[in-house]
């Protein structure tokens, strides 16, 4: 979905989506959204849009491998940026501090490409389908969660040793 800029008008634009995007760049718009977006026009080129964008991804568990749906609420505040203003002073660099500035090309935006960066950003580094997740036994591969079996493993696995240093790092 774009949006021409010569279509948007001094008072702003309010979107309401609700579609699919190619979130993982699988070539198929499999992850359902809903977004209310309001574009601003703040002039020089340069539009804002904020809004709340909500979505349900599927993930697979970085421990046991199972997909499961993960639900995403998020606040978007982005300011949108011709390209051709780059390289205009020094003035850039004090707006980037503050919120998200990203930089779009010609004369239209797409909402849509925010939003899936706004996702993409919201989705858990390390993700578990349930926080106390076994995991697969490190011997034989089996999903620990359905099946226990029997095999003598090294304290928590080696593969779970790693996802709990995972986690640790990401705080
Ligand atoms: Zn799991
Ligand atoms: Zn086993």
């Amino acid at each position: 979905m774009v949006i021409k800029i010569n279509d948007i008008p001094p008072e702003g634009l309010t979107l309401e989506l609700a579609q699919k995007l190619d979130l993982f760049g699988k070539g198929a718009d499999s992850t359902e959204f809903t977004a209310m977006l309001r574009i601003t026009p703040e002039g020089k080129g340069i539009f804002n849009i904020a809004g709340r964008v909500r979505s349900s991804a599927i993930l697979e568990c970085s421990r046991c491998l199972t997909s499961f749906p993960y639900r995403i609420d998020t606040e978007l505040n982005v300011d949108l940026t011709p390209v051709s203003s780059l390289g205009n002073g020094p003035e850039h660099e004090l707006v980037a501090g503050e919120l998200d500035v990203e930089f779009y090309r010609g004369e239209q935006i797409e909402p849509v490409e925010l939003i899936k960066e706004q996702l993409l950003i919201s989705l858990p580094m390390v993700p578990l389908h349930s926080p106390d997740c076994k995991g697969l036994c490190s011997v034989c591969g089996t999903d620990l969660n359905k099946t226990e079996c029997g095999h003598q493993r090294n304290g928590p696995g080696e593969f779970g040793a790693f996802s709990a240093l995972k986690d640790l790092l990401k705080k």
